[in-house]
């Protein structure tokens, strides 16, 4: 029998493609979205949808039992950016979402989890180049601890309860579908839609500011391959390191400009500089190419012409 899978906060930007992505894979009856509300209208309409508020234990627990569900994506957080306005809503959503499915899991009612961890893991005493797998991580965002001890209770779950939980730390993740969600990376998705909109765009990060980042189809892909590969690869049960490309605001910009010669843009520093200024430039990921052939495909040139291509269709051909 084929899997049966609950995605928890499928309207965000993620979840919006993972949805899609394992409905083409597992068919669209045995994938149900769920999110705290019906805003996403396309989405909720294109299958199984639940409202289920992701801090609810029980309305995860009906769900699960009510459809069967064998494996539980958990996507639903409160982003590094708004982490910071809304601190104690960040830990409560973060860690009891996580030890709600995490408990599940333990009492056999699924059998799989996915929790996505961040590169906000890794703090201002982290070596920022080639941030290895198992390094310092004091994180210094409410968003970071909260990514930092579900990750520990992760691997606790797995050795002590033996809980089949895999989690990867996505870097930045750029996306033409959704919108992102409050992250410091959302600059460089912003960027082409006005690129697009008004030609100019104004950068909240400055323009040396060099992160990890990736495109939405890698993402998508790391996630189907690291669920997918066969437990005895999977050496790693806090989050692995995932990584395809890093660059500056400077260097998306010089990116769209290739396409769009007229495009400006001005740096205008805020909060999320010093959020930025925290985490690692760029990321070894060498343990997930071992265990399960990790390999991404978009650099930057690749990922800026798909993302133009995409977004002229939604605001026209300029
Ligand atoms: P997002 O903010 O775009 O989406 C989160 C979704 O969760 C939204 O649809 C929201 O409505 C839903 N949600 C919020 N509160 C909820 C609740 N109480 N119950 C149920 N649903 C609720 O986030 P995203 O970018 O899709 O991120 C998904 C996961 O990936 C998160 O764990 C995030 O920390 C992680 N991540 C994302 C990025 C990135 O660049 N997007 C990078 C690193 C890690």
């Amino acid at each position: 029998m084929g899997s049966k899978i609950l995605i928890i906060g499928a309207c965000g930007q993620i979840g919006t493609e993972l949805t899609a992505k394992l409905r083409s894979i597992h068919g669209t009856d045995n994938v149900i979205a769920s999110d705290i509300n019906t805003r996403k209208l396309d989405l909720v309409n294109a299958g199984p949808f639940e409202i289920i508020d992701a801090k609810n234990f029980n309305a995860i627990k009906d769900c699960c039992k009510l459809y069967n569900i064998d494996t539980v994506y958990l996507m639903a957080a409160l982003l590094s950016a708004t982490g910071e306005k809304y601190p104690m809503e960040a830990w409560d959503l973060n860690m009891n979402s996580l030890f709600h499915v995490l408990n599940l899991a333990k009492g056999g009612t699924i059998k799989r989890v996915y929790w996505p961890s961040s590169i906000a893991v890794f703090g201002p005493s982290t070596p920022r180049v080639n941030t290895p797998q198992h390094t310092i991580c004091e994180p210094t965002t409410v968003y970071g601890i909260t990514k930092q001890v579900g990750e520990r209770w992760c691997e606790y779950y797995h050795n002590k309860y033996g809980v089949d939980v895999r989690s990867l730390r996505y870097p930045g993740i750029i996306s033409h579908k959704a919108m992102p969600g409050g992250g410091t990376t959302d600059y460089a998705v912003e960027i082409y839609h006005e690129a697009l909109k008004s030609g100019s765009y104004e950068c909240f990060l400055s323009e040396n500011t060099s992160l990890p980042m990736m495109f939405m189809d890698d993402a998508i892909k790391a996630t189907v391959d690291l669920m997918e590969a066969p437990a005895e690869a999977i050496s790693i049960r806090s989050s692995y390191n995932l990584s395809a490309i890093t660059f500056t605001p400077k260097d998306i910009f010089e990116s769209i400009k290739q396409h769009i010669p007229e495009f400006k843009i001005t740096y205008k520093p805020d909060f999320r500089q010093d959020i930025a200024d925290s985490w690692p430039s760029s990321i070894d990921d060498s343990v997930a190419r071992k265990d399960w052939n990790w390999q991404h495909s978009f650099d930057l040139d690749s990922m800026t012409e798909v993302m133009l291509k995409e977004l002229k269709k939604k605001y026209g051909n300029k």
